[in-house]
């Protein structure tokens, strides 16, 4: 036999989601015992499976407030000049602290139409009043209405204002507001100088969502996804996000692999590698990279990616995760590895975990929900939404993204509408339930005995397969 023919006998084989499935094996966890705690990169613990894909169909702040809130995480899409994903980050880490250090602050001498216009601008109910940067009052809402607004702020303010010290514990800054009947505490050190604000709204958020994403000082946690050659980029988001992502489509490649080990050495926040898809491109750039925190893996296998037909190459999400997982084991590496394109079903999740990996960044399903940043649309009397790749025509024609790609002249995504699921919630609870749920049958109480136990086996069926996800989508 000739060489070439033994490079097709010899040829691995690949799979995805629909060729395998998870065995059920003997459990002593009921599903609603089971533990989803997880990691999204080496130094970011989520207490869901869950994260959300940096395409600008998919993730901007709201997603990922839903995300973080639910305990999974969400990485913002770079389709979008830095200011505009800088802020888009911003947002995310202002939505909810346990103490505010941005604190939008005014002087008595400004008039009450000012702060009125400041609390408009900033949506928000309240603005501490400094002089030298020591607290002298505070002024809220309830004064604006009632005063005339040429009236100074130090006549209308409050004088006597209830404050907290910084050591301030999350339960004793609700008892003090329930105390003093106040929704606004602020932050003050020994020496009168404001150094944080405290709302009710944010410590009342916290007990609301317990298992959220939060970093140490309370904030929601954020990803944003970054070019590898774009370092000034990545600098400037780095100062807010909590972890950066290189978002490539293939990242086993040498100037990709060379600017990224320069870019992390720049940044301090973790830094996840992708998108990967077999054990030699994770073997090269696990080698060359100072410290990966984390990998994206999986290569052709989303909902509007077109790369396999277009090119015939691809390296199906499943069969990624278990080349990435046998490669850092391989090399006693310990990173998340977490599964990118086609996931439909919670099960999908279980399968990726059960194959090595730690979560699955889901697109076509969070594009679906209200959160989502796309376009909506009626047609026979149903809600659509659309879901589009990032390397699509139009997604190409804002022409920010477009070194995602190694060729720029033929699209290797599409468009696609989605029927609307509606709240973002409402479709994470769906999926954990589902995870849940599975995890019983195989008797995993926890990700990484699921992980390490999980049993699969391969499907083989003449028969047309029709996805779950297919036909709930046909019921719905
Ligand atoms: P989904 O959950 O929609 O099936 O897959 C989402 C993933 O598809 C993304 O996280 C990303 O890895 C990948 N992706 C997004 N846009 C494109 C594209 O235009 N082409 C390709 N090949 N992959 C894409």
């Amino acid at each position: 036999m000739g060489r070439f023919q033994k490079k097709f006998n010899g040829a691995e084989t690949v799979f995805n989601f629909d060729d395998v499935i998870l065995l059920p094996g003997f459990s002593k966890v009921e599903p609603k015992e089971v533990d989803l705690a997880t990691r999204f990169s080496k130094n970011i613990p989520i207490s869901i499976p869950i994260v959300s894909s940096p395409m600008d169909t998919v993730t901007e702040s709201e997603m990922a407030i839903a995300l973080a809130r639910h305990g999974g995480i969400g990485v913002i899409h770079r389709n979008c000049t830095v200011e505009e994903e800088v802020e888009m980050v911003k947002i995310v880490k202002r939505s909810e602290s346990f103490i505010i250090r941005e604190v939008v602050t005014i002087s008595k001498d400004a008039k009450v139409g000012e702060a009125a216009e400041i609390m408009r601008k900033n949506r928000i109910s309240g603005l501490p009043v400094v002089e030298n940067n020591k607290l002298v009052g505070i002024i809220t809402g309830r004064d604006v209405r009632f005063t005339d607004l040429s009236v100074s702020v130090g006549e209308a303010m409050t004088r006597n204002v209830v404050v907290a010290r910084p050591e301030v514990t999350p339960e004793e800054a609700v008892e003090l507001m329930k105390k003093h009947k106040v929704e606004k505490l602020p932050v003050v050190d020994k020496d009168g100088k404001l150094v944080g604000l405290i709302t009710y709204r944010d410590v009342a958020l916290r007990g609301e969502y317990k298992g959220a994403t939060r970093d140490e000082e309370g904030r929601l946690r954020v990803a944003a996804a970054v070019s590898p050659f774009d370092v000034e980029r990545a600098k400037l988001l780095s100062k807010h996000a909590d972890a950066l992502v290189i978002d490539v489509a293939h990242f086993h490649n040498e100037n990709v692999i060379d600017a990224t080990r320069r870019l992390v050495r720049e940044v301090e926040v973790d830094v996840v590698i992708g998108s990967l898809g077999t054990k030699k491109g994770v073997l090269d750039s696990v080698s060359k990279i100072d410290s990966v925190a984390g990998l994206r893996v999986g290569i052709g296998s989303g909902s509007v990616c077109i790369t396999t037909e277009v090119t015939r190459v691809g390296a199906p999400t499943l069969f990624a995760v278990s080349q990435a997982a046998d490669a850092l084991e391989e090399i006693g590496v310990e990173a998340p590895i977490i599964a990118d394109g086609g996931v439909r079903n919670p099960g999908d999740v279980v399968l990726a975990i059960a194959l090595g990996a730690s979560c699955a960044m889901l697109g076509y399903v969070f594009a679906a929900c209200k959160e989502s940043p796309s376009q909506m649309t009626m047609m026979n009397g149903r809600y659509f939404k659309l879901h589009r790749g990032m390397g699509s025509q139009s997604a190409r024609q804002k022409r920010m993204a477009v070194d995602r790609y190694s060729s720029k002249d033929i699209p290797e995504g599409t468009e696609i509408w989605i029927p609307f699921r509606g709240e973002v919630s409402s479709v994470i609870n769906e999926f954990v339930a589902g995870i849940r749920a599975a995890m019983g049958y195989a008797g995993a109480s926890n990700i990484e005995e699921l992980r390490r136990n999980g049993r699969v086996a391969r499907v083989i069926s003449t028969r047309e397969k029709v996805s779950i996800g297919q036909r709930i989508n046909q019921l719905k």
